[in-house]
Protein backbone atom coordinates (compact mmCIF):
# COMPACT_ATOMS: atom_id res chain seq x y z
CA UNK A 1 0.00 0.00 0.00
CA UNK A 2 1.20 3.51 -0.51
CA UNK A 3 1.64 5.72 2.16
CA UNK A 4 -1.12 7.93 3.22
CA UNK A 5 -0.40 11.02 0.75
CA UNK A 6 -0.51 14.69 1.94
CA UNK A 7 -2.35 15.48 -1.19
CA UNK A 8 -6.11 14.36 -2.55
CA UNK A 9 -5.34 11.29 -4.95
CA UNK A 10 -7.82 11.51 -7.97
CA UNK A 11 -10.93 9.43 -8.02
CA UNK A 12 -10.78 7.14 -11.30
CA UNK A 13 -13.52 7.51 -13.20
CA UNK A 14 -15.47 6.12 -16.20
CA UNK A 15 -12.59 7.64 -18.91
CA UNK A 16 -12.99 10.23 -20.51
CA UNK A 17 -13.63 12.60 -17.93
CA UNK A 18 -12.70 16.41 -18.72
CA UNK A 19 -12.89 17.81 -15.72
CA UNK A 20 -13.32 21.64 -14.64
CA UNK A 21 -10.69 24.41 -14.61
CA UNK A 22 -9.38 24.70 -10.92
CA UNK A 23 -7.16 27.84 -10.96
CA UNK A 24 -3.75 26.96 -9.16
CA UNK A 25 -4.30 23.53 -7.86
CA UNK A 26 -0.29 23.22 -8.72
CA UNK A 27 0.89 26.43 -7.68
CA UNK A 28 2.62 25.10 -5.19
CA UNK A 29 4.52 22.23 -7.30
CA UNK A 30 8.35 22.59 -7.71
CA UNK A 31 11.00 20.48 -7.50
CA UNK A 32 14.43 21.36 -5.68
CA UNK A 33 16.80 24.30 -7.31
CA UNK A 34 19.97 22.51 -7.87
CA UNK A 35 22.95 23.72 -5.90
CA UNK A 36 26.25 25.06 -7.50
CA UNK A 37 27.60 21.55 -7.19
CA UNK A 38 25.12 20.09 -9.72
CA UNK A 39 24.97 23.43 -11.82
CA UNK A 40 28.52 23.96 -12.56
CA UNK A 41 29.65 20.49 -13.63
CA UNK A 42 27.48 21.24 -16.66
CA UNK A 43 28.77 24.33 -17.79
CA UNK A 44 25.77 26.52 -15.56
CA UNK A 45 26.48 29.16 -13.24
CA UNK A 46 26.18 28.27 -9.82
CA UNK A 47 23.19 30.46 -8.77
CA UNK A 48 21.02 32.88 -9.80
CA UNK A 49 23.47 35.53 -11.56
CA UNK A 50 22.69 39.65 -11.05
CA UNK A 51 21.74 40.11 -14.80
CA UNK A 52 19.29 37.12 -15.31
CA UNK A 53 16.75 38.77 -16.74
CA UNK A 54 19.23 40.28 -19.48
CA UNK A 55 21.06 36.37 -19.48
CA UNK A 56 17.81 34.86 -19.86
CA UNK A 57 16.17 36.99 -22.64
CA UNK A 58 19.56 36.39 -24.69
CA UNK A 59 19.56 32.91 -24.25
CA UNK A 60 15.96 33.40 -25.64
CA UNK A 61 17.11 35.02 -28.66
CA UNK A 62 19.83 32.28 -29.05
CA UNK A 63 17.71 29.74 -29.27
CA UNK A 64 14.83 30.87 -31.67
CA UNK A 65 17.67 31.79 -33.85
CA UNK A 66 19.31 28.60 -33.49
CA UNK A 67 15.87 26.43 -33.57
CA UNK A 68 13.58 27.75 -36.18
CA UNK A 69 10.70 24.86 -35.24
CA UNK A 70 10.81 27.27 -31.68
CA UNK A 71 10.42 30.29 -33.47
CA UNK A 72 7.17 28.87 -35.72
CA UNK A 73 6.04 27.00 -32.47
CA UNK A 74 5.76 30.43 -30.50
CA UNK A 75 4.51 32.38 -33.97
CA UNK A 76 2.16 29.97 -34.86
CA UNK A 77 -0.10 29.43 -32.19
CA UNK A 78 -4.51 30.94 -33.53
CA UNK A 79 -5.47 29.60 -29.99
CA UNK A 80 -8.04 26.89 -31.59
CA UNK A 81 -8.16 25.37 -28.17
CA UNK A 82 -7.77 21.51 -29.75
CA UNK A 83 -4.88 21.05 -27.33
CA UNK A 84 -6.66 21.94 -24.26
CA UNK A 85 -7.94 18.77 -22.66
CA UNK A 86 -4.91 16.90 -24.18
CA UNK A 87 -2.32 16.76 -21.49
CA UNK A 88 -2.77 14.37 -18.75
CA UNK A 89 -1.01 16.91 -16.38
CA UNK A 90 -4.15 19.27 -16.55
CA UNK A 91 -6.66 16.47 -16.89
CA UNK A 92 -4.90 15.09 -13.62
CA UNK A 93 -4.53 18.62 -12.36
CA UNK A 94 -6.85 20.97 -13.44
CA UNK A 95 -4.92 23.42 -13.20
CA UNK A 96 -5.50 25.54 -16.28
CA UNK A 97 -1.24 26.32 -16.50
CA UNK A 98 -1.37 22.74 -17.41
CA UNK A 99 -3.46 23.07 -20.65
CA UNK A 100 -0.66 23.03 -22.88
CA UNK A 101 -1.42 26.23 -24.58
CA UNK A 102 -1.56 27.79 -21.31
CA UNK A 103 2.21 26.64 -20.26
CA UNK A 104 3.32 27.49 -24.24
CA UNK A 105 2.01 31.03 -23.45
CA UNK A 106 4.38 31.36 -20.08
CA UNK A 107 6.90 31.53 -22.80
CA UNK A 108 5.13 33.12 -25.41
CA UNK A 109 4.68 36.61 -23.85
CA UNK A 110 7.97 37.44 -22.74
CA UNK A 111 8.91 36.25 -26.39
CA UNK A 112 6.89 38.55 -28.06
CA UNK A 113 7.42 40.88 -25.40
CA UNK A 114 11.52 41.62 -26.67
CA UNK A 115 11.21 39.71 -29.84
CA UNK A 116 8.59 40.95 -31.82
CA UNK A 117 7.89 44.38 -33.48
CA UNK A 118 4.05 44.82 -31.43
CA UNK A 119 5.35 43.11 -28.44
CA UNK A 120 7.93 45.86 -28.07
CA UNK A 121 5.87 48.98 -28.38
CA UNK A 122 2.52 47.98 -27.51
CA UNK A 123 2.52 44.65 -25.57
CA UNK A 124 -1.04 45.23 -24.15
CA UNK A 125 -1.79 44.69 -28.16
CA UNK A 126 -0.31 41.17 -28.41
CA UNK A 127 -0.85 39.91 -24.63
CA UNK A 128 2.66 40.66 -24.33
CA UNK A 129 4.94 40.10 -21.16
CA UNK A 130 8.12 41.38 -19.15
CA UNK A 131 10.07 39.09 -17.91
CA UNK A 132 9.60 39.24 -14.12
CA UNK A 133 10.13 37.28 -11.03
CA UNK A 134 6.76 36.18 -11.23
CA UNK A 135 7.09 35.42 -14.56
CA UNK A 136 9.81 33.55 -13.46
CA UNK A 137 8.82 31.83 -10.80
CA UNK A 138 5.73 30.61 -13.23
CA UNK A 139 8.34 29.36 -15.42
CA UNK A 140 10.24 26.93 -13.10
CA UNK A 141 6.62 25.45 -11.74
CA UNK A 142 5.01 24.61 -14.77
CA UNK A 143 7.59 23.88 -17.16
CA UNK A 144 8.31 21.29 -14.49
CA UNK A 145 4.74 20.36 -14.52
CA UNK A 146 5.22 19.46 -18.70
CA UNK A 147 6.88 15.49 -19.15
CA UNK A 148 7.83 16.63 -23.13
CA UNK A 149 5.20 13.55 -24.16
CA UNK A 150 4.22 15.77 -26.94
CA UNK A 151 0.83 14.24 -26.47
CA UNK A 152 -0.69 17.78 -27.07
CA UNK A 153 1.36 18.19 -30.51
CA UNK A 154 -0.67 15.15 -32.04
CA UNK A 155 -3.94 17.14 -31.72
CA UNK A 156 -2.32 20.64 -32.69
CA UNK A 157 -3.68 21.58 -36.65
CA UNK A 158 -0.19 23.51 -36.61
CA UNK A 159 1.84 20.26 -35.04
CA UNK A 160 3.08 23.09 -32.08
CA UNK A 161 5.53 20.78 -30.01
CA UNK A 162 4.95 22.37 -26.24
CA UNK A 163 7.91 19.83 -25.43
CA UNK A 164 10.53 22.09 -27.08
CA UNK A 165 9.33 24.83 -25.88
CA UNK A 166 9.34 23.22 -22.33
CA UNK A 167 12.92 22.31 -23.32
CA UNK A 168 13.77 25.72 -24.19
CA UNK A 169 12.70 27.14 -21.10
CA UNK A 170 14.57 24.96 -18.88
CA UNK A 171 17.56 25.65 -21.06
CA UNK A 172 17.02 29.25 -20.16
CA UNK A 173 16.69 28.83 -16.51
CA UNK A 174 20.00 26.57 -16.53
CA UNK A 175 21.44 29.64 -18.55
CA UNK A 176 20.88 31.83 -15.45
CA UNK A 177 21.55 29.54 -12.47
CA UNK A 178 18.13 28.32 -11.87
CA UNK A 179 18.50 24.22 -13.04
CA UNK A 180 16.45 21.48 -11.28
CA UNK A 181 18.20 19.09 -8.97
CA UNK A 182 17.20 16.01 -9.81
CA UNK A 183 18.31 16.22 -13.51
CA UNK A 184 21.69 17.89 -13.03
CA UNK A 185 22.82 15.81 -10.50
CA UNK A 186 21.99 12.74 -12.42
CA UNK A 187 23.56 14.16 -15.90
CA UNK A 188 26.63 14.80 -13.26
CA UNK A 189 27.01 11.03 -12.51
CA UNK A 190 26.82 9.94 -15.98
CA UNK A 191 29.64 12.84 -16.92
CA UNK A 192 32.07 11.49 -14.06
CA UNK A 193 31.14 7.40 -13.43
CA UNK A 194 28.91 6.45 -16.51
CA UNK A 195 25.73 6.30 -15.55
CA UNK A 196 22.73 7.43 -13.51
CA UNK A 197 22.71 5.83 -10.52
CA UNK A 198 26.43 6.42 -9.96
CA UNK A 199 27.29 2.68 -10.04
CA UNK A 200 31.36 2.00 -10.25
CA UNK A 201 32.63 -1.08 -12.04
CA UNK A 202 33.47 -2.93 -9.24
CA UNK A 203 29.53 -2.77 -8.41
CA UNK A 204 28.65 -3.21 -11.69
CA UNK A 205 30.54 -6.11 -12.00
CA UNK A 206 29.33 -7.74 -8.94
CA UNK A 207 25.27 -7.56 -9.63
CA UNK A 208 26.04 -8.75 -13.00
CA UNK A 209 27.96 -12.00 -11.58
CA UNK A 210 24.77 -12.30 -9.51
CA UNK A 211 22.22 -12.44 -12.01
CA UNK A 212 24.50 -15.14 -13.97
CA UNK A 213 24.08 -17.32 -10.79
CA UNK A 214 20.60 -16.69 -10.55
CA UNK A 215 19.60 -17.68 -14.52
CA UNK A 216 21.88 -20.45 -14.35
CA UNK A 217 20.40 -21.80 -10.57
CA UNK A 218 16.94 -20.83 -12.39
CA UNK A 219 17.40 -22.71 -15.54
CA UNK A 220 20.08 -24.82 -15.71
CA UNK A 221 22.30 -22.89 -18.65
CA UNK A 222 25.25 -20.78 -17.69
CA UNK A 223 24.22 -17.58 -19.34
CA UNK A 224 26.35 -14.85 -19.52
CA UNK A 225 26.37 -10.97 -18.86
CA UNK A 226 29.48 -9.68 -20.47
CA UNK A 227 30.67 -6.38 -19.13
CA UNK A 228 33.84 -4.81 -21.61
CA UNK A 229 34.14 -7.94 -23.92
CA UNK A 230 36.55 -6.16 -26.29
CA UNK A 231 35.76 -8.09 -29.63
CA UNK A 232 32.10 -8.92 -29.20
CA UNK A 233 29.94 -8.03 -31.94
CA UNK A 234 27.16 -5.97 -29.96
CA UNK A 235 26.99 -3.27 -27.60
CA UNK A 236 23.88 -3.59 -25.42
CA UNK A 237 23.58 -0.21 -23.71
CA UNK A 238 20.86 -0.39 -21.52
CA UNK A 239 19.19 2.37 -18.14
CA UNK A 240 21.25 1.12 -15.40
CA UNK A 241 17.57 0.63 -13.50
CA UNK A 242 18.07 -2.42 -15.30
CA UNK A 243 21.07 -3.65 -13.36
CA UNK A 244 18.96 -3.78 -10.19
CA UNK A 245 14.89 -2.15 -10.20
CA UNK A 246 12.28 -4.29 -10.45
CA UNK A 247 10.60 -5.08 -12.92
CA UNK A 248 13.69 -3.83 -15.19
CA UNK A 249 16.08 -6.45 -13.98
CA UNK A 250 13.82 -9.23 -15.10
CA UNK A 251 13.87 -7.63 -18.40
CA UNK A 252 17.49 -7.47 -18.75
CA UNK A 253 17.15 -11.38 -17.68
CA UNK A 254 15.57 -11.79 -20.85
CA UNK A 255 17.71 -9.55 -23.16
CA UNK A 256 20.74 -12.28 -22.08
CA UNK A 257 18.68 -15.07 -22.74
CA UNK A 258 17.19 -13.89 -25.88
CA UNK A 259 20.89 -12.73 -27.22
CA UNK A 260 22.60 -16.21 -25.53
CA UNK A 261 19.72 -18.39 -27.75
CA UNK A 262 20.45 -17.29 -30.53
CA UNK A 263 23.97 -17.21 -30.23
CA UNK A 264 24.74 -13.57 -30.70
CA UNK A 265 28.32 -12.21 -29.19
CA UNK A 266 27.43 -9.29 -26.88
CA UNK A 267 28.94 -6.62 -24.14
CA UNK A 268 27.84 -4.60 -21.23
CA UNK A 269 30.40 -1.41 -21.40
CA UNK A 270 31.28 0.09 -17.86
CA UNK A 271 32.29 3.08 -19.73
CA UNK A 272 28.60 3.53 -21.30
CA UNK A 273 26.44 2.18 -18.43
CA UNK A 274 23.60 3.97 -19.10
CA UNK A 275 21.27 4.41 -22.08
CA UNK A 276 19.27 7.47 -20.33
CA UNK A 277 20.23 10.89 -21.58
CA UNK A 278 18.98 13.26 -19.19
CA UNK A 279 20.32 16.13 -21.47
CA UNK A 280 17.00 16.23 -23.75
CA UNK A 281 14.88 16.84 -20.83
CA UNK A 282 17.21 20.23 -19.83
CA UNK A 283 17.23 20.83 -23.30
CA UNK A 284 21.16 21.61 -23.22
CA UNK A 285 22.19 20.02 -26.23
CA UNK A 286 26.12 20.07 -25.49
CA UNK A 287 25.13 17.77 -22.19
CA UNK A 288 23.17 14.92 -24.60
CA UNK A 289 26.10 15.25 -26.69
CA UNK A 290 28.64 14.79 -24.45
CA UNK A 291 26.65 11.91 -22.88
CA UNK A 292 25.97 9.99 -26.16
CA UNK A 293 29.64 10.36 -26.75
CA UNK A 294 30.43 7.85 -24.39
CA UNK A 295 28.60 5.16 -26.17
CA UNK A 296 30.65 6.24 -29.40
CA UNK A 297 33.98 6.11 -27.34
CA UNK A 298 32.67 2.89 -25.69
CA UNK A 299 31.27 1.42 -29.21
CA UNK A 300 35.42 2.46 -30.55
CA UNK A 301 36.89 0.88 -27.53
CA UNK A 302 35.85 -2.47 -27.50
CA UNK A 303 35.48 -2.65 -31.50
CA UNK A 304 31.71 -3.79 -31.68
CA UNK A 305 30.04 -4.09 -34.88
CA UNK A 306 26.28 -2.98 -33.69
CA UNK A 307 24.64 -0.90 -31.14
CA UNK A 308 21.66 -1.85 -29.34
CA UNK A 309 19.84 -0.56 -27.12
CA UNK A 310 17.71 -1.35 -24.26
CA UNK A 311 14.38 -1.24 -22.80
CA UNK A 312 13.74 2.83 -22.13
CA UNK A 313 12.20 5.50 -23.91
CA UNK A 314 13.89 8.77 -23.68
CA UNK A 315 17.04 6.53 -24.53
CA UNK A 316 15.51 5.73 -27.79
CA UNK A 317 14.28 9.13 -28.56
CA UNK A 318 17.67 10.64 -28.15
CA UNK A 319 19.08 7.21 -29.91
CA UNK A 320 16.66 7.37 -32.18
CA UNK A 321 16.32 10.52 -33.39
CA UNK A 322 19.29 12.58 -32.61
CA UNK A 323 22.42 9.91 -31.98
CA UNK A 324 24.20 9.90 -35.78
CA UNK A 325 23.79 13.97 -35.13
CA UNK A 326 25.42 14.22 -31.45
CA UNK A 327 28.03 11.65 -31.76
CA UNK A 328 28.33 10.04 -35.74
CA UNK A 329 29.47 9.37 -37.56
CA UNK A 330 29.16 5.18 -36.65
CA UNK A 331 30.87 4.10 -40.34
CA UNK A 332 32.91 1.90 -38.07
CA UNK A 333 29.91 -0.32 -37.76
CA UNK A 334 28.44 -3.57 -39.41
CA UNK A 335 26.69 -1.71 -41.68
CA UNK A 336 23.78 -4.30 -42.40
CA UNK A 337 22.39 -3.36 -39.43
CA UNK A 338 20.77 0.23 -38.43
CA UNK A 339 22.31 2.53 -36.14
CA UNK A 340 21.18 2.23 -33.35
CA UNK A 341 19.03 -1.06 -33.17
CA UNK A 342 16.17 -1.17 -30.48
CA UNK A 343 16.44 -4.91 -28.35
CA UNK A 344 12.86 -5.25 -29.41
CA UNK A 345 13.69 -5.12 -33.11
CA UNK A 346 16.31 -7.75 -32.49
CA UNK A 347 14.15 -9.75 -30.67
CA UNK A 348 11.46 -9.36 -32.96
CA UNK A 349 13.76 -10.32 -36.04
CA UNK A 350 14.83 -13.64 -34.18
CA UNK A 351 11.18 -14.70 -33.32
CA UNK A 352 10.54 -13.91 -37.05
CA UNK A 353 13.28 -16.02 -37.98
CA UNK A 354 12.34 -18.87 -36.06
CA UNK A 355 15.85 -18.61 -34.15
CA UNK A 356 13.53 -18.82 -30.38
CA UNK A 357 11.41 -20.92 -29.07
CA UNK A 358 8.74 -19.50 -26.73
CA UNK A 359 6.15 -20.98 -24.68
CA UNK A 360 3.40 -18.77 -24.42
CA UNK A 361 2.08 -21.20 -21.55
CA UNK A 362 4.87 -19.82 -19.51
CA UNK A 363 3.12 -16.28 -19.07
CA UNK A 364 -0.81 -17.88 -18.46
CA UNK A 365 -1.20 -16.29 -15.03
CA UNK A 366 -1.21 -12.95 -16.57
CA UNK A 367 -3.59 -11.27 -18.28
CA UNK A 368 -1.28 -8.67 -19.94
CA UNK A 369 -1.92 -5.07 -21.66
CA UNK A 370 0.54 -2.36 -23.06
CA UNK A 371 1.59 1.01 -22.36
CA UNK A 372 3.08 3.12 -25.13
CA UNK A 373 5.80 4.57 -23.66
CA UNK A 374 5.57 8.57 -24.94
CA UNK A 375 8.95 8.54 -26.07
CA UNK A 376 8.88 5.62 -28.33
CA UNK A 377 5.43 6.51 -29.62
CA UNK A 378 5.88 9.96 -30.59
CA UNK A 379 9.52 10.36 -31.20
CA UNK A 380 10.89 7.41 -32.76
CA UNK A 381 9.94 4.23 -35.02
CA UNK A 382 11.57 1.06 -34.85
CA UNK A 383 11.97 -1.27 -37.56
CA UNK A 384 11.29 -0.29 -41.25
CA UNK A 385 7.58 0.34 -41.27
CA UNK A 386 5.15 2.64 -40.49
CA UNK A 387 4.16 2.35 -36.90
CA UNK A 388 6.54 -0.59 -36.02
CA UNK A 389 7.25 1.49 -32.39
CA UNK A 390 3.81 0.09 -32.17
CA UNK A 391 3.52 -3.40 -33.62
CA UNK A 392 7.07 -4.70 -32.89
CA UNK A 393 6.49 -4.83 -28.92
CA UNK A 394 2.86 -6.19 -29.11
CA UNK A 395 3.93 -8.63 -31.88
CA UNK A 396 7.17 -9.49 -29.00
CA UNK A 397 3.85 -9.90 -26.27
CA UNK A 398 1.47 -11.84 -28.45
CA UNK A 399 4.66 -14.29 -29.10
CA UNK A 400 5.58 -14.60 -25.42
CA UNK A 401 1.36 -14.83 -23.88
CA UNK A 402 -1.67 -16.08 -24.89
CA UNK A 403 -3.73 -13.36 -23.33
CA UNK A 404 -3.19 -9.87 -24.55
CA UNK A 405 -5.98 -6.43 -24.58
CA UNK A 406 -5.26 -3.36 -25.74
CA UNK A 407 -6.51 -0.39 -24.14
CA UNK A 408 -8.83 1.96 -25.41
CA UNK A 409 -7.80 3.25 -28.89
CA UNK A 410 -7.88 6.94 -27.69
CA UNK A 411 -5.25 6.17 -24.88
CA UNK A 412 -2.77 3.94 -26.73
CA UNK A 413 -0.31 3.88 -29.94
CA UNK A 414 0.50 7.89 -31.06
CA UNK A 415 -2.56 9.21 -28.30
CA UNK A 416 -1.23 7.60 -25.93
CA UNK A 417 -0.76 8.94 -22.22
CA UNK A 418 2.54 9.39 -20.57
CA UNK A 419 2.97 7.53 -17.28
CA UNK A 420 3.06 10.93 -15.32
CA UNK A 421 6.98 10.54 -14.64
CA UNK A 422 8.32 11.42 -17.34
CA UNK A 423 10.41 14.47 -18.74
CA UNK A 424 13.15 14.72 -15.73
CA UNK A 425 10.12 13.88 -13.13
CA UNK A 426 10.64 11.30 -11.67
CA UNK A 427 11.54 12.42 -8.72
CA UNK A 428 9.59 11.95 -5.04
CA UNK A 429 9.93 16.18 -4.58
CA UNK A 430 6.73 16.18 -7.42
CA UNK A 431 5.25 12.92 -5.94
CA UNK A 432 2.04 14.47 -5.91
CA UNK A 433 2.69 15.60 -9.87
CA UNK A 434 3.09 12.18 -10.57
CA UNK A 435 0.56 10.46 -9.06
CA UNK A 436 -2.32 12.76 -10.71
CA UNK A 437 -0.46 12.76 -14.02
CA UNK A 438 -0.89 9.07 -13.97
CA UNK A 439 -4.80 9.44 -13.95
CA UNK A 440 -5.64 8.90 -17.54
CA UNK A 441 -3.74 6.02 -17.61
CA UNK A 442 -4.96 4.66 -14.65
CA UNK A 443 -8.28 5.04 -15.75
CA UNK A 444 -7.68 3.38 -18.97
CA UNK A 445 -5.83 0.06 -16.94
CA UNK A 446 -8.87 0.22 -14.65
CA UNK A 447 -11.25 -0.13 -18.09
CA UNK A 448 -9.48 -3.38 -19.35
CA UNK A 449 -9.19 -4.60 -15.98
CA UNK A 450 -13.22 -4.59 -15.76
CA UNK A 451 -13.70 -5.79 -19.16
CA UNK A 452 -10.74 -7.93 -19.94
CA UNK A 453 -9.62 -9.13 -16.73
CA UNK A 454 -6.48 -7.15 -17.15
CA UNK A 455 -3.65 -8.39 -14.59
CA UNK A 456 -0.38 -6.87 -15.61
CA UNK A 457 0.64 -4.13 -17.59
CA UNK A 458 3.76 -4.45 -19.41
CA UNK A 459 6.25 -1.18 -21.10
CA UNK A 460 9.64 -1.05 -22.63
CA UNK A 461 10.18 2.53 -20.75
CA UNK A 462 12.76 2.49 -17.34
CA UNK A 463 10.70 5.74 -16.48
CA UNK A 464 7.64 3.99 -16.93
CA UNK A 465 8.59 1.53 -14.94
CA UNK A 466 9.58 3.19 -12.09
CA UNK A 467 6.75 5.96 -12.07
CA UNK A 468 4.08 2.67 -12.30
CA UNK A 469 5.43 0.96 -9.69
CA UNK A 470 5.23 3.68 -7.28
CA UNK A 471 2.21 5.34 -8.11
CA UNK A 472 0.00 2.55 -9.42
CA UNK A 473 -0.27 1.22 -5.08
CA UNK A 474 -2.11 5.02 -5.00
CA UNK A 475 -5.28 3.77 -7.40
CA UNK A 476 -5.90 0.64 -5.76
CA UNK A 477 -3.36 -1.43 -7.79
CA UNK A 478 -0.14 -3.26 -6.89
CA UNK A 479 3.19 -2.40 -7.71
CA UNK A 480 4.50 -5.41 -8.98
CA UNK A 481 1.22 -5.08 -12.16
CA UNK A 482 4.22 -3.17 -14.24
CA UNK A 483 6.22 -5.87 -16.58
CA UNK A 484 8.88 -5.29 -18.88
CA UNK A 485 8.07 -6.68 -22.29
CA UNK A 486 11.33 -9.13 -22.05
CA UNK A 487 10.51 -10.35 -18.43
CA UNK A 488 7.39 -12.03 -20.95
CA UNK A 489 10.36 -13.53 -22.95
CA UNK A 490 12.23 -14.46 -20.52
CA UNK A 491 9.25 -16.81 -18.90
CA UNK A 492 8.70 -18.08 -22.09
CA UNK A 493 11.94 -18.90 -23.93
CA UNK A 494 13.13 -22.23 -24.13
CA UNK A 495 16.66 -22.34 -23.70
CA UNK A 496 19.10 -24.94 -25.25
CA UNK A 497 20.11 -27.61 -22.63
CA UNK A 498 17.76 -26.42 -19.86
CA UNK A 499 14.94 -27.59 -17.30
CA UNK A 500 12.20 -26.22 -19.32
CA UNK A 501 13.55 -28.11 -22.59
CA UNK A 502 14.07 -31.18 -21.34
CA UNK A 503 10.34 -30.77 -19.73
CA UNK A 504 9.04 -29.76 -22.76
CA UNK A 505 10.80 -32.70 -24.87
CA UNK A 506 9.21 -35.08 -22.55
CA UNK A 507 5.65 -33.93 -22.43
CA UNK A 508 6.17 -34.41 -26.23
CA UNK A 509 6.82 -37.48 -26.13
CA UNK A 510 3.78 -37.98 -23.73
S1 LIG B 1 4.17 17.76 -24.04
FE1 LIG B 1 2.90 16.33 -22.81
S2 LIG B 1 3.21 17.02 -20.69
FE2 LIG B 1 3.87 18.72 -22.02
S3 LIG B 1 2.06 20.01 -22.28
FE3 LIG B 1 2.05 18.55 -24.01
S4 LIG B 1 0.76 16.84 -23.28
FE4 LIG B 1 1.35 18.03 -21.46
S1 LIG C 1 -3.94 23.20 -30.61
FE1 LIG C 1 -2.13 24.31 -31.39
S2 LIG C 1 -2.94 26.19 -32.35
FE2 LIG C 1 -4.59 25.33 -31.08
S3 LIG C 1 -4.36 26.36 -29.07
FE3 LIG C 1 -3.19 24.46 -28.93
S4 LIG C 1 -1.10 25.02 -29.53
FE4 LIG C 1 -2.44 26.70 -30.22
Amino acid sequence: MAEQPAFDVPELKPYPVIPKLVEDTMAHSQPFVAKSDFQEPLGFPGERVDDWQDVAIKKMGELTDRYRSLQVFLDSCVKCGACTDKCHYYLGTTDPKNMPVARQDLFRKVYRRYYTFAGKYMPWLVDAEDLTEEVLDDWYKYFHQCSQCRRCSVYCPYGIDTAEISMAAREVMDSIGKGQKYCNEIIGKVHTIGNNLGLPEPALLDTLEGLEEEVEEDTGVAVKFPLDQKGADILLVTPSADFFAEPHVDGLIGYAKVLHEAGLSWTLSSHASEAANFGMFIGSYENMRKVALRIREAALDLGVKRIVFGECGHAWRVAYSFLNTLAGPFDFLDPRYPVPQHICEVTHGLIQEGRLRLDKSQNDGMVLTYHDSCNVARASRMGDIPGGQFEIPRAIIRASCNHFYDMPADTVREATYCCGGGGGLLTDDLIELRVKGALPRMEALQQVVEDHGVTHMAAICAICKSQFAKVLTYYGFQMDQIVSVHQLVSNAIILTGSEQEKEAELSEAA
